[in-house]
């Protein structure tokens, strides 16, 4: 993968600035956005309805681009709706399967929002239980605790493959065993991980994988909902409309099978292309490569980091993990230092919970500066950012000396 040559496909990067933010949201490669482009000029038209040849040619790129997403996590084109992101994804599970009070969700402490209160509201609506299960000081899943909270009454666990503060990346394999084991389902929040490793559905055992292209060199407004055969029959649409029904009468109706039955109305057409661009891209360059890459810049992001008088790395030093750095630097706010490292040194970075404010908590913590990776940046982009800190660290330490 050759990092300098790739780099020249995102504009944004010739505009001074280090771009550290892609755990919020990436970049986005000139291929995409003119897959847009393309299809705005060239051969608008809605999908699936007309017979004309620009209708034809949209239906055609759009199916095209379910074909893209689905390959790169090893699915099949009928194994993926396109959904306006992953916390859609995850509420349209959410809303669309079937709960009996006293039902079960289990759930991991190192959530996203977006994983945790779709299944509060449940509790609020319908009697469902959530159980979240502990981590440790480093923010990893007590895989343990994990297989223990899960029971009879366990309809679903709801897991994050990779967090979006620590970059733990879990063992989703082995608890997806111990769900199915338990009679439950497993929804896997892919949001962090689909975009910076292989990931094989089958492999992972997952019935629900949700995630968004924004965050994966595609739009916003856009994402997707892997189904598992097996789950398929217990997942209905929460939406219904026009373009997913066989057929209609006075009496009733009947919906067309998934994914079709779970994308009503108009899609985002222009969205599903430049997602399944993006998705291109990234197979073009392999995800074993872009996971390589992220994981040399990990380890030089620690040694670098680490010995910064003051600074405090959520999240592990070791073991699996991505180049998510969420950082307290003592004697200066979060949104004060993400504020500094962007006007001071251009680096954008993001601050305050990142959503996930029970982990954050947990690892007593008030909110972080989260620094994070992707396959555009360089070494010298990570050794600016720990410059910087130092930089900082030291005036800080001064300043505090003179008081
Ligand atoms: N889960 C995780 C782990 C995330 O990082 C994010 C995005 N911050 C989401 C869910 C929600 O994704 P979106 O905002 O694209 O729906």
């Amino acid at each position: 993968m050759d990092v300098r040559k790739l780099r020249e496909d995102f504009p944004l990067l010739s505009k001074g600035i280090i771009y550290l933010d892609s755990a919020a949201t990436s970049l986005k490669p000139r291929q995409v956005v003119e897959a847009m482009r393309e299809y705005y000029e060239d051969y608008t038209e809605n999908v699936h309805r007309g017979l004309s040849r620009l209708a034809r040619r949209a239906t055609e790129e759009y199916e095209g681009a379910r074909e893209q997403v689905a390959k790169l996590i090893g699915a099949r084109p009928e194994d993926l709706a396109f959904t306006p992101g992953t916390t859609a994804s995850i509420n349209m599970v959410a809303q669309g399967l079937s709960w009996k009070e006293g039902d079960v969700v289990v759930a991991t402490l190192m959530e996203h929002h977006s994983n945790l209160l779709p299944w509060m509201r449940l509790g609020e609506l319908r009697g469902v239980r959530l159980k979240l299960v502990g981590i440790d000081e480093e923010g990893r899943l007590d895989l343990r605790s994990l297989e223990e909270a899960l029971g009879p009454r366990t309809r679903l666990l709801a897991i994050s493959h990779a967090s979006n503060v620590t970059g733990v990346v879990n063992d989703v394999r082995r608890a997806a065993r111990a769900a199915h084991d338990a009679g439950a389902l497993v929804l896997v929040d892919g949001a962090q991980s689909v975009p910076h490793m292989p990931v094989d559905v089958e492999a992972l055992g997952a019935d629900f994988v949700a995630f968004s292209a924004h965050k994966m060199l595609g739009p916003t407004g856009i994402g997707a909902l892997y189904v598992s055969e097996r789950a398929r029959a217990e997942l209905a649409p929460g939406w219904l409309g026009g373009g997913i029904v066989r057929e209609v009468s006075v009496d009733g109706y009947r919906l067309l099978d998934f994914p079709y039955s779970m994308e009503p109305g108009t899609p985002n057409i222009a969205g599903a292309i430049g997602f399944g661009a993006a998705a291109r891209y990234l197979r073009g360059i392999g995800m074993e490569s872009v996971l390589e890459h992220e994981r040399s810049m990990v380890r030089l992001a620690l040694r670098e980091l680490e010995g910064i008088e003051g600074l405090r790395i959520l999240g592990p030093r070791s073991g699996d993990r991505l180049g998510i750095f969420s950082l307290e630097l003592k004697g200066l706010g979060p949104d004060e230092l993400a504020a500094r490292l962007d006007e001071e040194f251009g680096i954008v970075v993001r601050s305050g919970y990142h959503c996930a404010q029970p982990l954050h908590e947990r690892l007593g913590s008030r909110g972080t500066a989260r620094a994070s990776l992707y396959l555009y940046n360089t070494e010298e982009e990570v050794r600016a950012l720990a410059d910087a800190l130092r930089r900082i660290s030291r005036e800080l330490r001064g300043s505090i000396a003179l008081i």
